[in-house]
């Protein structure tokens, strides 16, 4: 089954690429603007403060401490949002951009954004597609191109892994507007002086691209695997 295959690498290599850009672009836009010192003097966890009283969402959400760097994210589960320990502590341009967004999120949640509820709705269904998807696919595979049976298994493992693009396709939209609802909140708060906002701002949309190298590489990994049945399909 571990065959060389130079269709998987020709697919595989630019979301490959992608993904590794936007991780450098992303590390290095937030270290420097980690550094960077908003004249306001205040936290990730100061700015959390201000922002969700400030949207009307006192009481509603809450505010965690989580460990690593980068991984900050708001949990629709429990209305937290959970800050990573340089977000929460330091006074950065940065810490308050990546603040907000998470904020953003909190504020989607709040209004039932349409595009989150739809990504929060199909979450089970992903998780079981994609473990089940890759073995069905591959069962099917090994029966296609050995046994000689139909490739119908194969499409039904390609239906089950489906979930996860349709994931990383709706992500987009998600992580977009939460952005541009964290610069439109940041904006409107009097936080930051509009320099402060152009930096927090760049550190989203590093971050943005994260997301669709993440997409572009789902959707060509399923792409393999389309071409793959396509090819045992006209056996
Ligand atoms: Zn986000």
């Amino acid at each position: 089954m571990f065959y060389f295959d130079p269709l998987y690498f020709i697919l595989a290599i630019p979301g490959l690429l992608l993904t590794l850009w936007a991780q450098w672009k992303v590390n290095s836009t937030y270290n420097n603007f980690s550094r960077v010192r908003n004249a306001r003097g205040i936290t990730g966890v100061e700015a959390a403060d201000i922002l969700i009283r400030q949207a009307g969402l006192q009481g509603q959400v809450q505010v965690q401490g989580t460990p690593g760097k980068l991984s900050d994210h708001y949990d629709p589960r429990n209305q937290t949002l959970y800050l990573s320990p340089e977000v929460a502590r330091n006074p950065s341009v940065a810490a308050v951009g990546i603040t907000a967004h998470e904020l953003g999120h909190a504020l989607q949640h709040a209004q039932n954004y349409g595009p989150l509820n739809f990504r929060m709705a199909i979450v089970p269904m992903v998780n079981i597609g994609s473990g089940l998807g890759y073995f069905v696919f591959f069962l099917g595979f090994c029966l296609a191109t050995q046994a000689g049976v139909s490739s119908t298994i194969m499409w039904l493992g390609i239906l089950l892994l489906s979930g996860t693009a349709l994931f990383s396709l709706v992500t987009l939209p998600v992580e977009f507007d939460a952005s541009n609802r964290a610069r439109r909140m940041l904006e409107a708060s009097g936080l930051m002086q509009p320099q402060e906002l152009q930096g927090a701002s760049s550190v989203l949309s590093a971050a943005a691209w994260t997301y669709v190298a993440a997409a572009a590489s789902t959707l060509l990994n399923l792409l393999y695997y389309i071409l793959l049945a396509n090819r045992a399909s006209r056996r």
